[in-house]
């Protein structure tokens, strides 16, 4: 293998071990699946909304927000031509405010480039300026049935769990793509991926697998390996998870964090009418109580990265909402 080769998959999981994986888990999904809206329309603008809502978002906090979203946006030619202001104040307080601005131009594309109408391949979906190979898998499966595999987070860490065992160190995207369109049931690509998602976020999470309520147990090699080597309860799962969570940086309280204060920045600007700006000057104190002409190079900065990221708009005379 040269140099430049990433090392391959191991090999496909054997026919038997996955056939009993899709009959547990589709069992299990079929009487335990979560009951929620996006999965009760296959309108591709409603699961294009929710898909980016739950980018980052735990399902919780999306549930009350997607429907009032979709009351204040109900089509996509609706959302295309609202001014960018009303699409950042509809989206508080889910956070991470770009993704607004980004599903409102994701809408305007399909306007511009599909005369409307989301585009049901992978391959068109991927053109889309925002949309990456997960959320493109989604739509296309959840919305148009396409038997496509889709891997996010969840997908990913159950999948290693059950087909490769105790996640020992990061599989590429490549490779966990590889190993989902390997083991896809024919026919049955949308319950499939729900029930993955399922799992992991309810009974295989990431920290505190609950491996004794479990359906797939007996297949699953993670659990096989805890097993054999009687890992229970501290699992070797969960001190890989330690190992990791070391690594991480030093903790940083959220409010002295700029991603809290660019949303105290568009909170801000969201009280103000429609097109009145804010001198930099001025907007410093509001956001931050404290704020000293120190500051002032730290503010222009972040709304710098705001205007970059098309949530501000910034003028000689000050800034104020899109
Ligand atoms: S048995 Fe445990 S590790 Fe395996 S899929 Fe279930 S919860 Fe996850």
């Amino acid at each position: 293998m040269s140099e430049h080769t990433p090392p391959s998959l191991p090999a496909t999981p054997a026919p038997d071990l996955i056939g009993q994986v899709h009959a547990f888990l589709l069992v299990w999904y079929a009487a335990e699946q979560r009951d929620l809206p996006w999965r009760a329309t296959n309108d591709p603008y409603a699961i294009l909304v929710s898909e980016m809502m739950l980018q980052q978002t735990q399902v919780d906090r999306v549930l009350p927000k997607y429907q009032q979203f979709l009351a204040t946006f109900p089509t996509l030619e609706a959302l295309a031509v609202a001014p960018t202001a009303e699409v950042i104040s509809a989206w508080v307080p889910l956070g991470y405010n770009m993704r607004a601005v980004r599903l409102q131009s994701i809408a305007r594309q399909v306007i511009a480039e599909y005369e409307g109408r989301i585009p049901d391949s992978i391959d068109e979906l991927l053109k889309l300026k925002g949309i990456g190979r997960y959320t493109a898998g989604a739509i296309a499966c959840f919305a148009y049935g396409k038997q496509v595999a889709t891997v996010d987070t969840n997908i990913r860490r159950v999948l290693h769990r059950i087909f490769l065992g105790i996640e020992q160190s990061r599989e590429s995207d490549a490779h966990m793509l590889e190993l989902a369109e390997q083991v896809l049931p024919p026919g049955e690509a949308y319950p499939w991926n729900q029930a993955l998602m399922d799992l992991g976020a309810t009974i295989c999470t990431s920290n505190n697998p609950q491996c004794s309520g479990c359906p797939l147990q007996e297949p699953c090699q993670a659990y096989q390996e805890m097993c054999q080597h009687s890992l229970f309860p501290s699992g070797t799962v969960l001190r890989q998870l330690r190992k990791v969570a070391e690594k991480k940086p030093a903790y940083q309280p959220f409010t002295s964090s700029n991603r809290y204060f660019r949303g105290r920045i568009v909170d801000y600007l969201r009280t103000l009418p429609a097109e009145q700006r804010v001198p930099l000057a001025e907007l410093g104190p509001r956001i931050k109580p404290e704020f000293s002409s120190d500051d002032f190079p730290w503010l222009q900065k972040l709304v710098k990265g705001l205007a970059r990221d098309g949530l501000v708009d910034v003028a000689d005379e000050g800034v104020r909402l899109p």
